[in-house]
C-alpha cells in the first residue's frame, strides 16, 4: 500500500502545525539535503511548453529515495478562474522502485518555495534585515512574507500588485497573523527603503517588475516568479551589480532570470553557500540576488518532510495505488480472480 496525503488533510496538518511552523521545519530539511548536494542525481527539469503555460516534470533521488513532481505553470488561470500553479508529487523506494508516499502538492509547493526562500534569505541577506517588498500578491504571498518572519524575523511588509482585489486579499490574511502590511500604491513606493524585495509576479514575458534603479545598496531580491523561458521579473542591470545565487545552475540558465546573460556569467549555488565552500554576501552595501526557479531536490526534501511529520497520524491514508498480485507474475491473474467488492 501507499501512504497518500490528498488535499483535505494536507489543510488539515498545516492548521495542526502552523503555516510558520510548517516552513520553518521543510526549511530544516532542505538545508540537510543541500548540503548533502553531491550524494543526488540531478537534472533540469522536463518542460513541455504550449501557448496556455508550462507543464513540468521534476525528477532526482539520493540512491535511497527517488523523488518526482509533476507541476504547471499558466500565468492566464486567473483570470479563467483557475490557479496559475498546482502539483502534485511522490517518493519512491530505490531498491524495487515502487511508489510509497503519494500527496498533493499545491500547498506544499508554496510551503517548499517559502522555505526555500527562507534559507537563500537567512544564508544571504543582512541580518539586521526589518522591511520586506512584497511584488505579487498572489497564491505565493503569504508563504513567502511568512519565510521571512522565520529567516530574519522581519513583520513589516510592503505589498504592490496590479491587483487590487489581491493586496486586499494580502491584507486580510497577513494582519491576523502580526504583520504590519501597508499597501503601496506602485511597485516603486513599496520598493523604497525595503531590506528584502520578493518579486512573485506571474507573467509568461520577459517584464521588469523590479527596475535596477529602485534596487538600494544592500538589499537582498528574492525572485521567484521568473521560472522559465521567456519569463522573467528583473531588469539584467541588477544581475551585472549584484552576487546572484542560484539553485542548480544547469536548469537556472535556461529558466531563471540570468537566462539572457550567457553561459559564462558568474553565479554560485546555494548548497556551496551552505556548506562553506564558497562566500554568500560579501559586505553589507552589497546587493544579493536568490534567482529561485525551483529545483526537484526542494520538493525530495518537502515530500519527506511532510512524510516524517505526518507518519502515524490520522492525516496520512493508504491506498492500493501498485498492483500487488500475490505471484509477481501472475498480473493477469488478478482481473481474471478479483477480489470481491470491498475486500
Ligand atoms: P498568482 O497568479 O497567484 O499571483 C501572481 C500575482 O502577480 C497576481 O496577483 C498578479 O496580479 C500579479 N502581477 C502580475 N504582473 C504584475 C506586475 N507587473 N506587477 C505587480 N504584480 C503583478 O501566482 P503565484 O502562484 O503566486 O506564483 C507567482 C509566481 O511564482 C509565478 O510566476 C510562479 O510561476 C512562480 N513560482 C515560482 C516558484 C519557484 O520555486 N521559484 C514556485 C512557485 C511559483
Amino acid at each position: 500500500m501507499t501512504e497518500f496525503v490528498g488535499v483535505g488533510n494536507m489543510v488539515r496538518w498545516v492548521a495542526a502545525t502552523g503555516v510558520e511552523a510548517a516552513v520553518a521545519g521543510i526549511a530544516g530539511y532542505v538545508r540537510e539535503d543541500f548540503c548533502r548536494w553531491q550524494s543526488f542525481h540531478k537534472t533540469p527539469r522536463t518542460a513541455s511548453h504550449t501557448p496556455f503555460g508550462v507543464i513540468e516534470l521534476m525528477p532526482t533521488s539520493d540512491s535511497v529515495t527517488y523523488a518526482f513532481k509533476y507541476v504547471n505553470g499558466h500565468p492566464s488561470n486567473p483570470a479563467r478562474g483557475f490557479q496559475t500553479v498546482t502539483a502534485f508529487g511522490a517518493l519512491a523506494d530505490v531498491s524495487n522502485g515502487y511508489p510509497v508516499f503519494l500527496a498533493e502538492m499545491t500547498l506544499l509547493t508554496a510551503l517548499r518555495t517559502a522555505a526555500v526562500s527562507a534559507v537563500a534569505a537567512a544564508a544571504l541577506a543582512r541580518p539586521d534585515s526589518r522591511r520586506l517588498a512584497l511584488i505579487g500578491a498572489g497564491s505565493q504571498a503569504e508563504f513567502q512574507a511568512l519565510a521571512m518572519r522565520h529567516a530574519l524575523g522581519i513583520d513589516r511588509v510592503t505589498a504592490w500588485d496590479t491587483d487590487p482585489a489581491a493586496l486586499v486579499k494580502l491584507a486580510r490574511n497577513l494582519g491576523p497573523l502580526g504583520f504590519d502590511v501597508t499597501l503601496a500604491g506602485s511597485g516603486r513606493e513599496a520598493v523604497r527603503g525595503a531590506d528584502v524585495v520578493t518579486t512573485c509576479t506571474a507573467d509568461k514575458a520577459l517584464a521588469t517588475v523590479l527596475p535596477d534603479a529602485w534596487v538600494e545598496p544592500g538589499m537582498h531580491v528574492n525572485a521567484i516568479g521568473g521560472d522559465c523561458p521567456g519569463k522573467t521579473e528583473l531588469d539584467p542591470a541588477i544581475l551585472r551589480r549584484a552576487g546572484v545565487f542560484v539553485e542548480y545552475t544547469p536548469q537556472t540558465r535556461v529558466e531563471g532570470e540570468i537566462q539572457a546573460l550567457g553561459p559564462d556569467f558568474p553565479v554560485t549555488e546555494l548548497w556551496e553557500v551552505l556548506t562553506g565552500r564558497r562566500p554568500g554576501r560579501t559586505s553589507a552595501g552589497q546587493v544579493t540576488v536568490f534567482d529561485s526557479v525551483g529545483f526537484a531536490v526542494e520538493d525530495f526534501s518537502a515530500l519527506r518532510y511532510l512524510r516524517d511529520a505526518v507518519r502515524g497520524t490520522p492525516w496520512v491514508e493508504r491506498i492500493d495505488l501498485v498492483a500487488e498480485p500475490e505471484d509477481p507474475k501472475d498480473l493477469f491473474g488478478m482481473v481474471t480472480a478479483p477480489s470481491p467488492i470491498g475486500a
